[in-house]
């Protein structure tokens, strides 16, 4: 059964979008089937998709409020080799109107209920605050992949958005679990850096990812030429980061999955 990931932090600007981006072209280039669900309207991973925010026919806003079929909204021809559900400026409405609906924050889930098996891997791409958009997300979700700086006031944030994980935990959803900390924009020459990502290993212990992602330009470029940075320059050390990730992923997968099958002997 596909897994359901949430990549939030309530910080902008820490590498949400681009790790969803990224990370899902990284696991598609590995055969496995995988949806991007954008549900930030600055649809950024949408254009970095390459597709155009401005001419799709349907959104995330269609999905959740207008419960229109999956099949009438999903997007499966993007750069990345994923399908998307897009999201462009419909979905500031959709964070409105789900205020008046029934059951608004398990809408995602149940949108997902008979199509999470067509995958191997559902991202989401949340906002970078905590309203009814990204509740819906965590509470869809299987689990959430926080992607961070490692600067002065990293561990703060990170405390605060475990925090609200685990408010929602209670609430929603008890069985959200993190999936990992991810490391972004490191630059290992940065003392404070590397501090930071000390103390985060020692507090987090193993789920922070042994991959870190670099500070690298290709990956900031890639969404102006509407793809992931793989199909942009694929030697950029940003690429190359995100498909070891994608193969840490897997291969956490793999191990899981041993423990709880045993092989016969
Ligand atoms: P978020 O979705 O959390 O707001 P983004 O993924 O949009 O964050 O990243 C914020 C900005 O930083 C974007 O302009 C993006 O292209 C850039 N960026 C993200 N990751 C990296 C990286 N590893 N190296 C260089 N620039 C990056
Ligand atoms: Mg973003």
């Amino acid at each position: 059964m596909g897994r359901i990931i949430a990549v939030a932090n309530q910080k902008g600007g820490v590498g949400k979008t681009t790790t969803c981006v990224n990370l899902a072209a990284s696991l598609a280039a590995t055969q496995r089937k995988v949806l991007v669900i954008d549900l930030d309207p600055q649809g950024n991973a949408t254009m970095a998709s390459g597709v155009d925010k401005y001419q799709v026919d349907a959104t995330a806003y269609d999905l959740l409020v207008e419960e229109t079929p999956f099949n009438d909204v999903v997007i499966k021809d993007t750069t990345g080799g994923y399908h998307l559900i897009a999201a462009n400026g419909d979905v500031t409405a959709a964070e409105i109107k789900l205020m008046e609906v029934f059951a608004r924050e398990v809408r995602l889930r149940s949108a997902l209920a008979t199509v999470r098996d067509d995958y191997d891997y559902i991202f989401i791409d949340c906002p970078p605050s905590l309203n009814l958009l990204t509740i819906n997300a965590m509470t869809a979700a299987d689990s959430v992949l926080v992607p961070m700086q490692c600067e002065y006031f990293a561990l703060e944030g990170l405390t605060a958005l475990m925090d609200t994980i685990s408010k929602l935990t209670a609430v929603v959803n008890s069985e959200l679990k993190i999936e990992g900390l991810l490391r972004t924009m490191f630059d290992p020459r940065n003392r404070l850096a590397n501090e930071v990502s000390q103390q985060l290993k020692k507090h987090f212990g193993d789920k922070v990812y042994r991959t870190v992602i670099p500070r690298n330009v290709r990956l900031a470029e890639a969404p102006s030429h509407g793809r992931p940075a793989m199909y942009y320059d694929k030697y950029s050390s940003g690429a190359k980061a995100y498909l070891a990730l994608a193969g840490e992923m897997i291969r956490r997968d793999e191990l899981a999955l041993q423990t709880v099958t045993p092989v016969d002997a």
